[in-house]
């Protein structure tokens, strides 16, 4: 995503609303590694300018994605995610119990389908997500449940691949 001064230039350019609530969104959204979903943004773009709607945020929102700047992902954790990162060469971690999300830069080039499996498709790109419980849920159940239960309990990642195209 670009910056918010070169996001408002290019709002301007394409003829969209360009409004210090819409501004606002383009903060909280800069240099987010969180995978926000709208209510997320709606909530942060609140506490820095209370009149902002959430009609609002749905709004820009889908103008970023328009344009090719922010993605909006479904990575199963119930509500669509923001991603202002558009660097197609990345894949997701999500933990299964709070929905965190972080970028993975993983070399997965090896993963192919064969031609029968790909009944037909041009396949052209693959994301792969790796799903497991994060530290911050990994910590609190160990300090909730005592010392004893930690050893030997592993997080299973379980890879699941979509195909597009
Ligand atoms: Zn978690
Ligand atoms: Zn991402």
């Amino acid at each position: 995503m670009r910056t918010p001064e070169e996001l408002s230039e290019l709002f301007r350019q394409r003829g969209r609303k360009v409004t210090p609530q819409r501004q606002c969104i383009f903060r909280v959204l800069e240099g987010n590694v969180t995978h926000p979903s709208a209510e997320v943004v709606y909530e942060a773009a609140r506490a820095e300018m209370p009149t902002i709607s959430l009609k609002t945020v749905y709004q820009t929102l889908n103008d970023l994605a328009e344009l090719g700047e922010i993605q909006a992902l479904d990575l199963g954790t119930g509500m669509a995610r923001f991603d202002p990162n558009v660097d197609g060469a990345h894949h997701h971690l999500v933990c299964h119990e709070c929905g965190k999300v972080r970028d993975l830069y993983a070399d997965l080039d090896g993963l192919t389908i064969g031609q029968s499996d790909a009944q037909g498709y041009d396949v052209r790109s693959a994301e792969v997500v790796f799903r497991g419980r994060c530290e911050d849920c990994r910590t609190a159940e160990g300090a909730g449940a005592g010392a004893s239960a930690g050893s030997g309990r592993r997080a299973s990642f379980r890879a699941a691949t979509t195909a597009t195209e």
